[in-house]
């Protein structure tokens, strides 16, 4: 069933609480949690608890998770005062998605470049 928790997902076991993870945010839909290899001074994942491979396919089973996804990387560059900060969903393996339980990256406190290679 889409939306249903995948017994091999890094990310469903974190929502579950069977792999730590440091919370800085959570809602009744979303966690947000440090990178565990963080590429800035702030570098926060903001997941739907619902497991979906991407944010392709979560946009289009679940449009308001999916804002509500994106409302809480917004809250999490406001609680850090990030001026600039970049919000990234990488989408299929050929752009660097690793982990495919659908997730942005709130990406800040230093100078990024752009476009990002
Ligand atoms: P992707 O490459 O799929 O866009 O991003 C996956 C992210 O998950 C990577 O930045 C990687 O460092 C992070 N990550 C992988 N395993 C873990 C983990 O066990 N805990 C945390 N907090 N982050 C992880
Ligand atoms: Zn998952």
């Amino acid at each position: 069933m889409p939306g249903e928790p995948q017994d091999d997902c890094l990310f469903c076991k974190i929502v579950a609480g069977h792999i730590p993870a440091t919370i800085v945010r959570e809602t009744d839909t979303t966690v947000a949690f440090r990178d565990i290899n963080p590429q800035a001074p702030t570098h926060v994942l903001v997941i739907p608890k619902a497991h979906y491979e991407n944010a392709a396919t979560l946009a289009a089973a679940e449009p308001a998770l999916a804002a509500d996804v994106l409302g809480e990387a917004q809250s999490v560059a406001d609680e850090d005062k990030l001026e600039s900060y970049r919000i990234v969903f990488n989408t299929g393996a050929g752009a660097g998605q690793t982990v495919f339980h659908a997730h942005a990256h709130v990406l800040g406190g230093r100078g990024l470049q752009w476009p990002p290679g």
